[in-house]
């Protein structure tokens, strides 16, 4: 075996009521004017950190939403330096953990993460930001959180129909990387151990949000499969999520819950090694088909359709998924990525088969 492995420096404090840690983490770090970011929905959370930290926080910018548009990452830029804040601390999803990365890429602020969700951007030196309707993503160091507190209590009130498909785009970070044409062996322990950890505790959290071992278990399931996605690769599952979520503004995570399945049909004849450990830890025979099945436990929202695509599109979302060069294990062309889009909008299972 050859492989070559670079860690990225991540600092992770997990546990139950972990976020009562924060004020004393930032003492340690020597940061005292903290910009507390939320989305307007977790205003709340955001109210309970800035009440934690007390004097330590300058102030709470609201205000982040999907896909950060550059509109709200000048906003907070503004805010940040009235307010001459030396940090910003996410309470969030990967919306608002984007927000904290784009002011760290453009403004050098040093940024803590507190995730609420199962995005696992924290865990990933990937920013992206959103302008004249089109994302640009890049990899940097600099984005990195600082340090990240994953309170899995915090995540009690996430509502079963975010947390099923949340936990797909997860794993979906994790199954890219297990099934990569150069697998590498540590990055595959931590994206099969994620796999395990979601596949597991997914269906309980979706139908009994309030159990706090299996919101403990899918969180830390999450930091893994980002772990995975920090160190590793995208491929062709990336592409077809950003394709759609960028031009045609489907629901990030919805998206990635969707496509799955398709995308890993799409390489498991190149990769059967790694396509077999991805079904061994869903506990499955066969990887597409459990993570259709999966989906189908965990979401009501199954196929493209849902999330706003109208038929006529497909041939667009192909010409554009398809215009650049895409790292991928198969060859990518744009009759079979039709042909994939055209299986999801209608929701017909992997090639057309229907489960
Ligand atoms: P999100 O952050 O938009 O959250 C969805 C909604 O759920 C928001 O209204 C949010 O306030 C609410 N919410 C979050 N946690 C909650 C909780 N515990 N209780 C109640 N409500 C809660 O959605 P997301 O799927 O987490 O993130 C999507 C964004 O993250 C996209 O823009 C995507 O591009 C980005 N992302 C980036 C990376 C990366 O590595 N850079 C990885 C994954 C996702």
């Amino acid at each position: 075996m050859e492989f070559e492995f670079e860690a990225l420096p991540w600092q992770i404090i997990f546990g139950n009521g972990a976020l009562k840690r924060l004020p004393s983490e930032l003492d340690k770090h020597g940061l005292s004017r903290a910009l507390v970011l939320s989305t307007l929905e977790q205003r709340h959370h955001a109210d309970i950190v800035a009440d934690l930290i007390e004097q330590r926080c300058a102030g709470i910018f609201d205000q982040a939403v999907m896909h950060v548009p550059i509109e709200t990452v000048s906003a907070a830029q503004v805010v940040a330096k009235s307010l001459d804040v030396d940090c910003t601390v996410s309470i969030g999803g990967g919306s608002t953990t984007g927000l904290g990365k784009a002011l760290a890429l453009k403004s050098d602020l040093p940024n803590i993460a507190i995730p609420t969700t199962y995005a696992g951007s924290e865990m990933t030196n990937v920013w992206g930001i959103t302008q004249d309707g089109r994302k640009t993503t890049g990899r940097d160091h600099k984005v990195l959180p600082t340090f990240t507190i994953y309170d899995p209590e915090l995540t009690l009130q996430l509502p079963a129909f975010i947390s099923g498909p949340s936990g797909i785009n997860a794993m979906a970070q994790a199954v890219v990387n297990a099934t990569s044409p150069r697998p590498n062996p540590i990055i595959s322990a931590l994206a099969l151990d994620g796999i395990r950890a979601l596949a597991t505790s997914l269906p309980t959290v979706v139908k009994q949000p309030n159990n706090l071992d299996a919101r403990n278990q899918a969180l830390h399931g999450a930091c893994l499969c980002g772990a995975a996605l920090g160190a590793g690769i995208t491929s062709l599952h990336h592409r077809l999520c950003h394709t759609l979520g960028g031009s045609f503004n489907t629901s990030h995570a919805d998206t990635h819950a969707i496509l799955l399945a398709y995308s890993v049909e799409y390489n498991q004849a190149a990769v059967p090694a790694g396509t077999q450990r991805v079904a061994e830890a869903l506990g499955v025979k066969d990887a597409a088909r459990g993570i259709f099945d999966l989906l189908h436990k965990v979401s009501d929202k199954t196929n493209l359709q849902q999330l706003g695509l109208k038929e006529g599109d497909l041939d667009k979302a192909a010409d554009i998924a398809t215009e650049k060069a895409c790292n991928n294990a198969v060859e990518v062309t744009r009759d079979k990525v039709r042909e994939l889009f055209f299986n999801a909008y209608h929701g017909n299972g992997p090639g057309g088969r229907k489960f």
